[in-house]
């Protein structure tokens, strides 16, 4: 049998393993394990498709803003930005009302 069906034991090997920072000092296990994900597109917490060219799942995204919001202190709010436009083109499929 070859090597491929074999079950996989300890670490995983790929183009992460063993990356190396800017200034040459290992990467953390938690920042390659999030660079796969990133490759992958999907949501770095929650592993849902991530939005195109974004880290995290729209759900995450607007999380993430919030936060930044909240610990910037910011009062302005950027309407044309991905996360509002994505959230405004969801269907909202909760809340349906009865129409009989
Ligand atoms: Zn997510």
């Amino acid at each position: 049998m070859s090597d491929q069906l074999k079950k996989r034991v300890g670490k995983i090997k790929d183009k992460f393993t063993g990356m190396k920072k800017g200034d040459g000092t290992p990467m953390s296990r938690q920042q390659i394990h999030m660079l796969r994900k990133r490759a992958r597109g999907i949501c770095w917490i929650c592993s849902e498709p991530a939005i195109p060219d974004g880290y995290f799942c729209l759900r995450h995204q607007i999380a993430a803003r919030e936060r930044m919001r909240k610990k910037l202190g910011c009062k302005k709010r950027y309407k044309g930005s991905e996360s509002y436009v994505l959230k405004a083109q969801q269907k909202p499929t909760k809340k349906k009302k009865k129409t009989r």
